[in-house]
């Protein structure tokens, strides 16, 4: 029996997209490969608000995470962490020997803008990550206050990880001025995974080009320079069944649903997965930080969140556990991508009969 999956990511995937994963193979030199990347970057711009160019690159999405930390780091990046991805950031940085900072905040609390200033007022960084929505605990960061502060700092190159958010949440990447905005495809896009793309910023490519040790394969400037040379395709053979899939699921997002009706149906499955949480345990993120797309929930009834990840097994649902240390602590439901109101309701009826 196929599981509804409130895990973040992989999520469930429309039977269509489904379907056009399966679309039959072009030769990835053709006009017609040139042709399906332009259409999927065109779309993308729109969902990220941005006049930027888009990257796709045939990984998930960590591979834009270390690409983009090795390309375009000249001197030294500051990571704010909140938890195992943001951690991820800095195990990436001292992997490629990056000069780094770590700034890790307590975990369920916030990156707070205040910190992020007298950071970048030393003058020691040209750039700096934020993980935009931590899916560990389900901490969302204020990104827009953020932007604000990052204004007095302009030439500090501005990375986001907003993998378990982007597309479920309104990121308008030209107005808080990021320069590098990235996601994979199987969170709130709603694809299987393999696919990471991102925005990049003229400041962020023209920086790279200074960095003199950026790595090959996941070279951003590489990858950017290709795309121009030979329209919109890729250095080496990318998954087209993706570019397929992500072309018409862009399409859908875009035109179907309509993008406001797609961040409203997130707010609405966010609060419906918080008012249980608040009324049969507590919500693990700290109050006002509370994430869109999964809900990080303290385990205060001591259930065994294995057991009862078996037991709705047994009737077609999967949640997650909690990440890393957190297990059995805390568990997860995510609420992203394509899942309805509905489904959620459903899933809470039935957790609320299995606790
Ligand atoms: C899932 C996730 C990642 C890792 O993405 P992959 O596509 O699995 O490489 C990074 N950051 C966050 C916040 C995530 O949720």
């Amino acid at each position: 029996m196929h599981k509804k999956l409130f895990i973040p990511g992989p999520v469930d995937v429309r039977s269509e997209i489904l379907e056009a994963m399966g679309t039959p193979m072009i030769g990835h030199r053709t006009k017609e490969a040139s042709a399906l990347g332009e259409s999927v970057c065109r779309k993308l711009q729109k969902v990220f608000f941005t006049e930027n160019p888009i990257l796709l690159s045939t990984t998930s999405g960590s591979g834009l995470m270390e690409g983009s930390i090795r390309s375009l780091t000249a001197k030294r990046v500051v990571v704010f962490s909140v938890g195992a991805f943001g951690n991820r950031w800095a195990k990436m940085a001292k992997a490629n020997n990056i000069p780094f900072d770590k700034v890790e905040a307590e975990w369920g609390q916030p990156t707070l803008p205040e910190t992020v200033d007298e950071y970048l007022s030393t003058g020691k960084y040209d750039v700096f990550t934020i993980t935009h929505n931590e899916t560990s605990t389900g901490v969302m960061n204020p990104i827009e206050k953020i932007a604000e502060i990052r204004k007095k700092y302009p030439d500090v190159l501005w990375l986001v990880d907003a993998v378990s958010s982007a597309v479920g949440v309104k990121i308008e990447v030209d107005k808080l001025g990021i320069d590098v905005c990235i996601t994979s495809t199987q969170k709130a896009l709603g694809l299987p995974p393999g696919l990471a793309v991102c925005t990049i910023s003229e400041k962020a490519l023209a920086r790279g080009r200074t960095v003199e040790n950026r790595g090959l394969y996941l070279d951003l400037i590489e990858i950017y320079d290709y795309m121009q040379k030979k329209p919109y395709q890729y250095p080496s053979t990318p998954s087209l069944a993706h570019y397929f899939a992500l072309d018409q699921q862009l399409d859908y997002i875009l035109n179907v649903e309509g993008l406001e009706n797609r961040f409203a149906r997130h707010q609405e499955m966010a609060q419906i997965t918080r008012a249980w949480a608040n009324k049969h345990f507590e919500q693990f993120a700290a109050k006002g930080y509370e994430s869109v797309t999964l809900t990080t929930i303290k385990n205060t009834r001591g259930v065994s969140i294995a057991d009862l990840n078996k037991r709705i097994g047994e009737k077609g649902y999967m949640i997650s556990n909690g990440y890393g240390d957190l297990k059995e602590k805390t568990f997860r439901i995510a609420h992203m991508a394509d899942r309805t109101v509905a489904e959620l309701q459903d899933l809470l009826t039935l957790l609320e009969t299995e606790i």
